[in-house]
């Protein structure tokens, strides 16, 4: 069914998905940073990516020209996203398959949740995908009866401990390898109860239950990497093969995509495939790169459905300075670089968009007043911009989120008030002269390295209190 909205476009609705944490980022951050194992795993997970990456993307003599391409490709997408839109409907539409408008979260859910019901199956295979994580699909599954079983390794590891992902690319990244072992003894059915610690027999576990799991599904749900508009081809990259089988094996494929994900035409393709591998996994291609167009009689599934979501992205696409965020091709280089990131972890975020990223593009979909910590997570250090493999200017955008959180006066902050009180007090000068002889007393009485008082105190937390000077500019003037 599509649906048709006039006026603004709307931010992604409450109550649905997980784009809001439970509680702010430094209360959630805090809690993390009391995590040794936490910060350990981060640190050396995060320092083999980044050195992996770095020596592929050393090799690559074109690198800086094929990111400007893909920043290109992608600012080129976001001015005429519409038209791109209905040219993919329409090739994927001749190509056999079923295009699926979602305006939201619980609209997406409602039409995956009956096209499986359709199916008359009480199990899906599930494909890694951000898309059904950001929407809550399988909350949406599970109420109406459904059972998703995720696939890819990370996530599963994610699911069986009841945990929620910590990472773009390595969703388990907080794990270590003696508690993915206590994880798969405890809930995943079948297991050898001598399993041990060893990577190799945690992967052959996985690929016993799992292969078992992959045969008798016949529906599978899978997000998209990108979309092609000129064939209406779709594409999932992976490095286990398990999305292979998951694309392939069942009767129907359900794929739940954000509409920033097309691409004009398949050329465009071959630059992000050149990108996306090094500057994620730190490999010079992807292990598995899956492309299918409609259906193909006799051959994979039959039928195939695409719902693309938009859950807030038309809004962002209406901030000009905001809209790079939809250029984001998923890499999590932003997350492998930030210190901020590397320390706490991706559940502080409390979306399911972690890191550098997650601090500009949660805000953005959901409107910056329900996550205004976000994009305050940051220490504005550029490391990210740097990083990332299309350009996106994630410090221009956290900068210019803040100003969007400071100016919104529909919600007053401390920092708000201040500024306002400290504009009227300039603005007058018999009470400009009482505050400069207020702030001597201040001192006088002994504030002195003790910084300002509730609610202000949290600006002094990290910062020194400017000592007033002994004499103002109007008594040295008045001396003269
Ligand atoms: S913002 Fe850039 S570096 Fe971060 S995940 Fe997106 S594409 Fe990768």
């Amino acid at each position: 069914m599509t649906s048709t909205f006039l006026g603004m476009p709307a931010t992604a609705p409450r109550g649905v998905g997980h784009l809001r944490g439970d509680q702010p980022f430094p209360a959630a951050a805090r809690r993390s940073l009391a995590d040794p194992q936490l910060r350990r795993n981060l640190r050396h997970a995060t320092t083999t990516i980044r050195a992996k990456s770095a020596a592929v993307i050393a090799e690559a003599p074109d690198w800086q020209q094929l990111r400007d391409a893909g920043a290109a490709i992608k600012a080129d997408v976001m001015s005429r996203l519409p038209e791109l839109l209905e040219q993919l409907e329409a090739a994927v539409t001749r190509a056999g398959g079923t295009v699926h408008w979602a305006a939201d979260a619980v609209e997406a859910n409602r039409i995956v949740t009956e096209l499986v019901a359709g199916t008359g199956s009480d199990r899906v295979i599930k494909v890694k995908s951000m898309a059904t994580q950001e929407i809550g699909l399988n909350e949406a599954l599970e109420a109406a009866g459904i059972t998703p079983v995720e696939t890819d390794l990370a996530e599963l590891i994610v699911q069986l401990g009841d945990d929620r992902p910590s990472h773009i690319l390595v969703p388990a990244i907080h794990r270590n390898r003696a508690e993915i072992r206590e994880i798969f003894l405890r809930a995943m059915p079948g297991v050898d109860p001598a399993l041990t610690d060893d990577p190799a027999a945690l992967a052959a576990a996985a690929r016993r239950y799992l292969r078992q799991t992959f045969l008798h599904t016949p529906v599978a749900i899978s997000g998209a990497n990108f979309a092609v508009a000129e064939t209406g081809t779709l594409a999932v990259v992976e490095s286990e093969g398990n999305g292979r089988m998951c694309l392939t094996l069942p009767d129907t494929l359900i794929t739940v995509m954000g509409i920033e994900k097309v691409v004009p035409t398949w050329r465009d393709l071959e630059v992000f495939l050149q990108l996306l591998p090094r500057a994620s996994t730190g490999e010079r291609m992807n292990p598995y790169t899956s492309m299918w167009t409609g259906v193909t009689p006799g051959d994979g599934p039959q039928q195939v459905h695409l719902v693309l979501l938009d859950n807030g992205r038309s809004a962002v696409l209406a901030d000009e300075v905001g809209r790079q965020v939809l250029h984001c091709i998923r890499c999590s280089a932003c997350l492998n670089v930030c210190p901020v990131y590397e320390r706490t972890g991706g559940h502080a975020y409390g979306s399911v968009y972690p890191g550098p990223i997650g601090a500009v593009l949660s805000p953005q979909l959901t409107g910056v007043a329900d996550n205004a910590s976000l994009p305050y997570a940051s220490s504005l250090c550029g490391a990210c911009f740097d990083a990332c493999p299309v350009m996106i200017n994630i410090p221009e955008l956290l900068v210019h989120l803040r100003a969007e959180h400071v100016t919104d006066r529909r919600r007053p902050t401390a920092e708000s008030i201040a500024m306002a009180a400290a504009a009227y007090t300039m603005d007058h000068p018999a009470l400009y002269a009482a505050a400069q002889r207020a702030a001597r007393l201040g001192k006088v009485v002994g504030r002195r390295g003790r910084g300002l008082p509730p609610p202000l105190s949290g600006w002094t937390v990290s910062r020194d209190l400017p000592q007033p000077p002994p004499q103002t500019f109007r008594e040295w003037w008045a001396e003269l």
